[in-house]
């Protein structure tokens, strides 16, 4: 599944555009602070995790204020909230069962410079920081039957039924940003 949906640009692209629909969404709202006008400053962020032939690069939309010049940056399914890693890779890799095997860690060390070490510590977060994030208790009862706690993320992408698995991770992406937030969550 992972180097299904890795490095595909049909499912970059369709990320972006569920980025897009988020950023209007944040920018027709306004400054969150003065209710001024907010105009694009997007910057360029390249996550890891992603394919080279992204083509233009990636960026990370941003808003600036007209009048306050404080800045708004609105959720997105490709950044996760902080983390260096594309939120298609914390989630897909972190779900990968217990029983990995050494080689299949040497391959994510090839292929995307994720260490043992950085599994252990997203699988840790998954099982004890996110789920005492307020509003996933109140997303997860949303769920029938809700996900097993001690099973995130892999029981979570479990509960979306899209028609193939790159569908499936971006509903589950499209799930998790409110919860997350544009910064809201603690970095892993
Ligand atoms: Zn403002």
């Amino acid at each position: 599944m992972i180097s299904e949906i890795i490095g595909n640009d049909r499912f970059e692209v369709f990320l972006k555009s569920i980025d897009n629909d988020l950023a209007a969404r944040a920018k027709s709202k306004g400054c969150a602070h003065c209710n001024g006008t907010l105009h694009s400053a997007t910057y360029p962020r390249k996550p890891r995790g992603l394919s080279d032939s992204a083509d233009p690069p990636s960026r990370r939309h941003s808003f600036c204020c007209e009048t306050c010049r404080r800045r708004t940056t609105p959720a997105s399914v490709r950044f996760l909230g902080r983390r260096v890693y594309t939120g298609a890779v914390v989630v897909l890799v972190s779900a990968m069962g217990e029983g990995v095997t050494n080689r299949r860690i040497e391959e994510l060390r090839a292929v995307l410079g994720v260490h043992r070490r950085t599994l252990q510590r997203w699988r840790n977060w998954w099982r004890t920081v996110f789920p005492a994030i307020p509003s996933w208790s109140v997303a997860r009862a949303n769920l029938m039957p809700p996900p097993d706690t001690a099973a995130l993320p892999a029981s979570l992408l479990e509960r979306f039924a899209g028609p193939d698995s790159s569908m499936r991770l971006a509903q589950c992406l499209r799930f998790l940003v409110p919860l997350f937030g544009p910064y809201g969550d603690r970095a892993c």
